[in-house]
């Protein structure tokens, strides 16, 4: 898998949620590392709207909600 290409913009990669710096590492290695397709972050980033600072990359459940109301 290709590193995702938002990785030098994205808050989360670079480091400003960094209160859980081992959960953040494994969420980089599945997500920024590894299938950029299944962050929520990406997805919502993807469709143009604003993504909230503090969206996880495994929160899909809140990234469905936020595109659900466009
Ligand atoms: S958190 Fe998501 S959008 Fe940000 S760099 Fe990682 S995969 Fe890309």
């Amino acid at each position: 898998m290709a590193d995702c290409e938002k990785l030098q913009t994205c808050p989360f990669f670079t480091d400003q949620m960094s209160q859980m710096p081992s959960v953040a590492s494994l969420m980089k290695t599945t997500f920024c590392h590894g299938d950029k397709t299944h962050c929520a972050r990406y997805q919502v980033l993807m469709t143009g709207v604003p993504v909230p600072a503090d969206l996880l990359p495994n929160d899909v459940a809140r990234a469905q909600q936020l595109l659900s109301h466009r």
